[in-house]
């Protein structure tokens, strides 16, 4: 099951995918009260509408018309996270061969890994839907940069999960590109100004039920701009796996239903090129990840 939010009539509207192409409304065909009308609150109602979405599934499987089934180009898609929700979580360096090239391109020693996992959060002000436009930012940076990641959704919300327990408390998995302007990443010391600018964080375009990905710790992620392959690795080169990601960030602070906690990237990003390839105005970046989809945005001044 692949959830996503759009906009129909100026309200956000809570679908699924009908196989590749079409996108059933379930808030349209929802058959009782409350109806939910967001990814988020398909999320907060739990298990019994869950349930309902996947018989809602069945029964319009391999239909392409009707009032409530819509193309998916044409529909005009939105973030799949509550923009009123907290902070995006994210993982800094999490990919080995990621790590060295940042090591190199700041003049560290090559094979320094962090110990732990390295945590800092993006505001929801950031959040960019699939389709939209990321702003240059010309005046502020000369180093815009991308990072494709795979990012968790959480569904039941918990603190001090084991790891051993931590997938129970997933809802599925999505696309996150995490937009980084390098020189104010290094300016402020801290990386959150670096990586809050708006636009800066293009998220979906949906959210795959955790029970249709086998092993979120083995999914090939990759990243083009405008068609140049430019980042590809699997999830299998993280140092801190999903399991382990989610029980740290939970222990002595509460992990809610609909955070978002995005994992970190793999090697290829623009500024550890030599010479520096960061992103202009007028590209297009293409992030996939295996079982989800495929995640683009234009850059534009
Ligand atoms: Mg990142």
């Amino acid at each position: 099951m692949k959830f996503l939010n759009f906009r129909q009539e100026g309200s956000t509207h809570l679908g699924a995918m009908l196989g590749e192409s079409h996108v059933l409304d379930l808030s349209a065909v929802w058959p009782a009260e409350p109806v939910p009308m967001s990814v988020e609150a398909l999320i907060l109602a739990g298990d019994v509408a869950l349930e309902t979405a996947r018989q809602l599934l069945q029964q319009y499987q391999g239909r392409q018309d009707g009032a409530a089934v819509h193309s998916y180009t044409a529909l005009e898609i939105l973030p799949p996270a509550d923009p009123q929700g907290r902070n995006i979580f994210n993982v800094g360096r999490n990919y080995r061969e990621h790590i060295i090239e940042g090591n190199l391109a700041n003049g560290r020693p090559a094979d320094a890994f962090p110990v732990a996992i390295e945590f800092f959060t993006k505001p929801r002000t950031a959040l960019v839907a699939h389709g939209g436009q990321v702003l240059r930012h010309a005046g502020l940076t000369n180093s815009l940069d991308y990072e494709v990641e795979l990012a968790i959704v959480i569904g039941r919300g918990g603190r001090d999960i084991p790891v051993a327990d931590a997938l129970d408390h997933v809802f599925g998995y999505t696309i996150l590109n995490d937009i980084t302007a390098r020189d104010l990443q290094r300016l402020h010391g801290q990386w959150f100004k670096g990586k809050s600018l708006d636009t800066s964080c293009p998220l979906g375009p949906v959210v795959v039920h955790a029970s249709a990905i086998a092993d979120p710790d083995a999914l090939m992620l990759e990243l083009e701009v405008d068609g140049e392959l430019r980042q590809r690795d699997s999830t299998a080169s993280m140092i801190f796996s999903i399991a382990t990601i989610v029980s740290s960030l939970s222990e002595g602070m509460a992990l809610l239903p609909g955070d978002v906690i995005a994992t970190g990237t793999p090697k290829g990003v623009g500024f550890a090129m030599r010479p520096q390839r960061c992103l202009q105005a007028g590209q297009t970046i293409s992030a996939r990840i295996e079982g989800i989809g495929e995640l683009v945005n234009t850059v534009v001044d």
